[in-house]
């Protein structure tokens, strides 16, 4: 009995690791990071900031990819080996593949969006225009909103993600909070408080 859960947990766990493999490493190489502030410092609102919103799309929707292996080797263990191992992947990664399913119909899941990246190309484009906020506007995404550091304003109540920069909080740390949390931000909107 309990070397079935122990196997399903272990199966489970697997899955999971893999399907995050992408937004996990890729994106936090230091030759990738060079333009921006060091994490969590706030980040300037700029193409590199918007390209980087999309590349960590990218990454999120890559997991679907990524299951197919954890799928494999369930599918190996459910025929060949234990029943219970591949179990636990195939539950992960099924469970993986109806929650992006259920962000790609409602794109309100997401933690990295085609709508977020517009909303910074917005900001950066009402900067640069007349309408901007101050004379010398300093668009920042800080950790609950998106401010000018010139004069203060709140350009848009926007929680930040994570944004694959390598995490101050430590390697373990850091990837066991991105790992429970999946680059979502853990603060509330600030305009919920
Ligand atoms: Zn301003």
């Amino acid at each position: 009995m309990w070397d079935m859960i122990s196997n399903f947990i272990f199966g489970a766990v697997f899955a999971h690791l893999i399907t995050r493999i992408p937004f996990i490493t890729f994106p936090r190489l230091k030759t990738w990071n060079e333009q921006f502030p060091p994490h969590p410092e706030p980040i300037y609102v700029d193409g590199h900031l918007i390209q980087r919103v999309l590349h960590m799309r990218m990454f999120y929707w890559l997991a679907i990819i990524f299951a197919i292996i954890p799928l494999f080797f369930g599918w190996a263990s459910l025929r060949y080996g234990s029943a219970s191992l591949g179990f636990g992947m195939w539950a992960v990664s099924c469970w993986l593949i109806l929650n992006r399913l259920t962000a790609f119909i409602s794109s309100e899941n997401a933690p990295w969006s085609k709508k977020m990246a517009i909303e910074l190309q917005m900001i950066r484009n009402e900067c640069d225009s007349e309408q901007s906020c101050c004379s010398i506007p300093h668009p920042v995404w800080q950790i609950t909103a998106v401010r000018c550091t010139n004069c203060g304003m709140n350009l848009k109540s926007m929680p930040r993600p994570d944004l694959g920069r390598p995490r101050k909080d430590g390697k373990i740390r850091g990837f066991v909070r991105l790992l429970l949390t999946d680059g979502r931000p853990i603060v509330a909107n600030e305009d919920q408080n």
